[in-house]
């Protein structure tokens, strides 16, 4: 072999987790190479899917088909065998020599029939997420490359795009690269040609994912570029730890607040600080780059003024009362802090003037205005007036009441949120955790409607939301790992502390 020298590593690797260095890594790439089609790859099987489920699956369906009772206890999270060495796991359950054979062979058939790829099959925790985010970046796709026969094509994407429905994700036909030679049959050599494959295509591969050490390895030859950035999911696989390549990286956990920073965020989404409803939180807030904060208002009956307050007024005591922020002196501060303010008029049209008269006293043009009521309270009257006031102000609702509509009467769901488009209403909000939010998202998107998502909890949902590219999100900004420490709104009294940790 001729020497020569070897090309640097893009990146020094001295991250501990895989998540961040592959997000490096990424970077990197599309720095190095800003207008090609980058690719990363990954396999699916211990990789994408937990195959503890299906084994589970498939062993409970026998007991089913037989009227026997050998697997009522089994749960997924007890096995800890890969998918073939089934018979491991039927002698760690002392099951008898003769049934154990029956009970394989009934296995073998069965576990890759269509009806238990489609039913049996579950993710790995975050996977989707990891897999949205690289589908979501601009000229770089996620491709599939896998030992399973070109027989399950169909069933593949079927199982594959149901499981990954929720989370907006979609793998096409010709993304999915599959073994030629059948099963089991020549598996690293199919790996091999499915980079090549995609990379005849095209694609520019920066990373390559699998549970097998052994299919890494094979991969490596291809990479005397040293350009792929070769990750071991560290699950549960058959070939031996020791053939992983030099510079493989392992982990076991798609964590989305390694891969994602601050930076990376999508532009096209709109962040708002939730609840700015006191001195601190709007502290915290006026210290972020964030833009747009968000507040509660209502009419302190008392004094007649419009303070901020997240839940009812009814509640509080007149010592919270004297402690309530004013909407005059929020909106003095955030007009000389050059922000924008989204006014959640709580209590319905008597808000109306008062607040519109205050905006506009602090002169705040629209495109720094957003307004959100509750379509009960507020009425079709209450929108049109906002909306004639501030036309091009975000003008906005929660409609999650339309969540089991949307799926099942999508038409007349369609018709109702045309009537709110009537009065005026430009943006409708949905709580993210909504069961249906893959669905709900994609039939906004393609009815041209903005949705903002609110529900935020935490960094990690944050994230997650982020994904569904929603046109903004409305989150708490209780993020100490970005060094955002938001107080939360004070919904129930409740708000956020963090503990200072000394080194
Ligand atoms: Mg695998």
């Amino acid at each position: 072999m001729r020497g020569g020298p070897v090309p640097a590593p893009l990146h020094r690797v001295y991250m501990d987790d895989w998540m961040a260095a592959l997000a490096a890594h990424f970077r990197a790439m599309r720095r190095r190479y800003p207008n090609d089609r980058l690719m990363i790859l990954f396999d699916i099987d211990g990789t994408i899917l937990d195959m503890r489920y299906m084994v589970c699956h498939t062993l409970k369906a026998y007991d089913t088909a037989h009227g026997t009772h050998f697997f009522d206890h089994l749960q997924p999270e007890a096995i800890d065998v890969h998918e073939d060495h089934v018979p491991r796991l039927l002698a760690e359950l002392e099951i008898r020599p003769a049934d154990q054979q029956a009970i394989l062979d009934w296995y073998l058939e069965n576990r890759w029939t269509r009806d238990a790829v489609l039913r049996s099959h579950q993710p790995y925790e975050g996977v989707f997420d990891v897999i949205r985010w690289f589908q979501i970046q601009p000229n770089c796709a996620v491709g599939l490359n896998t030992g399973r026969p070109e027989s399950i094509r169909a069933e593949t994407l079927d199982s594959l795009n149901r499981l990954g429905a929720p989370h907006r994700v979609r793998f096409r036909d010709e993304l999915l690269h599959m073994n030629p030679d059948g099963w089991q049959h020549n598996v690293q050599d199919a790996k091999v040609a499915g980079v090549l494959a995609f990379q005849q295509q095209g694609y520019r591969i920066f990373a390559v994912i699998d549970n097998e050490p052994e299919n890494l390895a094979a991969i490596s030859a291809l990479n005397a570029a040293r350009e792929f950035l070769l990750l071991h999911a560290n699950t549960i696989f058959e070939s031996k730890r020791s053939l992983l390549p030099p510079g493989a990286l392992s982990g076991d956990r798609y964590d989305l607040t390694e891969l994602i920073s601050p930076r990376s965020l999508p532009r096209e989404v709109d962040l708002v600080w939730h609840g700015i409803n006191d001195d601190a939180n709007l502290r915290q807030f006026l210290a972020s780059d964030i833009v747009w904060g968000e507040c509660d208002i209502h009419r302190d009956a008392r004094s007649g003024e419009l303070v901020l307050h997240h839940d009812e007024l009814a509640e509080a005591s007149a010592e919270d009362a004297d402690e309530w922020l004013r909407l005059d002196d929020l909106l003095n501060r955030l007009a000389r802090a050059g922000k924008s303010v989204k006014l959640d008029l709580k209590a319905g049209p008597e808000l109306i003037e008062p607040v519109l008269a205050l905006v506009d006293r602090h002169g705040f043009s629209d495109d720094r205005l957003w307004f959100n009521a509750y379509i009960p309270l507020m009425g079709e009257a209450g929108f049109r007036r906002l909306a004639e006031a501030h036309p091009g102000a975000v003008l906005q609702a929660p409609i999650d009441f339309l969540e089991p509509l949307v799926v099942s009467v999508p038409d007349k769901t369609h018709d109702l949120l045309q009537t709110f488009c009537s009065w005026g209403l430009n943006r409708f909000s949905i709580d993210w955790r909504c069961r249906q939010r893959g669905p709900f998202f994609d039939r906004m998107e393609a009815w041209g409607l903005e949705v903002n998502l609110y529900g935020v909890t935490d960094l990690h949902s944050f994230l997650q939301a982020i994904l569904l590219l929603p046109r903004s999100v409305t989150a708490d900004f209780n993020f100490p790992k970005w060094h955002h420490y938001g107080r939360g709104s004070g919904q129930r009294g409740v708000y956020y502390e963090y503990e200072l940790r000394r080194p």
